[in-house]
């Protein structure tokens, strides 16, 4: 008889439904309607006035909507409220607007009430939208814990037109954490790591994150020149896609390595906190290449990095003055034991880790 520590599956994961467009927070109200007769909305603080009354009209005559301004953070508080307020309203889906931490809140509380969940990002700055992860908070600001959730979103609806008029700055963001996807799943293949899901990747994991890196390599320099005039043209939807769909698959269902493990080591330091996530992975990809002594790749990427306006130099993300002592506290913390950084092929250590930073002083 086959026990089950006998079988050894590979696996991938993805949202249940993904859909893009210029304008596509006009099909909301539509979308919402498959999962019942009222939702609730919850609208990131800081689009909010802008998204009141185009939310509003596209639910009409497709569903009761109750809106909410989320209160910044994600964090237990905010959920059990949202949880309360959504309860109340006996509500038959939740979404989420806006930013990560809205989006994350509105995944956290969607889970604790078994109900389905939309999510709408309003920028493109990291894979979060795709995952079945929402990063928990505390009330100051700090990170709690990270709450993996048993599903993906029901919906991911991506409206480009929004996301060309926030800032560049965040497009380019998402666009390091998308390079990140096909390094760190490839060192999981390689090593025979294993994924979000606990196994190793099935292959069309790995194809996802090559396409993912082969898409913003094509149209990352032109959908940033789209992003800062606002139009949500061709190579925007392109990278858009790539930021948020093709990365979120490719690093749930690929894996994670040296890049984000060194993005956690990055995260220790004060001097890093006004950088968004994806400026720090970016340095952390290229650390990852000067550890597995790629010097070619390493010469492309950071050639690709400076011309999307991806930092190459710890200088670049807040370290002015990096020393050994600083160093040694990002290096000790990305070589934990069990971190994300063994799953490279190679052995890593905390020496490995301080020569890699040194190299991008
Ligand atoms: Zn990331």
């Amino acid at each position: 008889m086959l026990v089950n520590s006998a079988i050894s599956p590979r696996g991938a994961r993805f949202p249940g439904r993904y859909m893009q467009a210029a304008g596509a927070i006009g099909l909301l109200g539509q979308e919402a309607g498959r999962y019942g007769k009222s939702a609730i909305v919850l609208v990131d603080r800081g689009v909010f006035d802008m998204l009141e009354q185009p939310v509003s009209s596209a639910f009409r005559g497709e569903a009761d909507v109750v809106l909410l301004r989320h209160g910044g953070e994600c964090s237990e508080r905010a959920v059990s409220e949202l949880v309360a307020r959504a309860s109340a309203a006996s509500v038959d889906v939740v979404i989420g607007i806006g930013g990560g931490k809205a989006l994350d809140t509105a995944k956290a509380a969607a889970c604790d009430l078994r109900l389905p969940v939309i999510v709408v990002p309003t920028i493109a700055a990291s894979d979060a939208p795709c995952s079945a992860l929402a990063v928990i908070y505390t009330e100051n600001g700090t990170v709690a814990y990270d709450r993996f959730l048993p599903d993906n979103p029901d919906l991911v609806l991506v409206d480009t037109a929004l996301i060309a008029k926030a800032p560049a700055r965040f497009l380019a963001a998402g666009i390091g954490d998308a390079l990140a996807t096909w390094y760190e799943a490839d060192a999981c293949r390689r090593s025979g790591a294993s994924n979000c899901m606990k196994m190793p990747g099935v292959p069309l994991a790995f194809e996802i994150a090559r396409f993912c890196r082969a898409t913003i390599f094509e149209h990352g320099t032109a959908a940033l020149a789209e992003c800062d005039a606002g139009r949500a043209g061709p190579a925007i939807e392109r990278v858009i896609e790539a930021n948020i769909l093709l990365s979120g698959i490719g690093f749930e269902s690929g894996g994670v390595a040296a890049a984000h493990a060194i993005h956690h080591g990055l995260c220790e330091l004060d001097d890093v906190h006004h950088h968004l996530h994806g400026e720090k992975v970016a340095i952390g990809v290229l650390a990852g290449l000067k550890i597995n002594g790629d010097q070619d790749e390493f010469e492309r990427v950071r050639d690709f990095c400076l011309a999307v306006r991806l930092p190459t130099r710890l200088s670049d993300i807040g370290i002015a003055d990096a020393t050994e002592e600083k160093l040694a506290i990002v290096a000790r913390r990305a070589c934990r034991s069990g971190e994300i950084i063994h799953n490279e092929p190679v052995p890593v250590s905390e020496e490995m880790v301080v020569a890699a930073l040194k190299a991008l002083i």
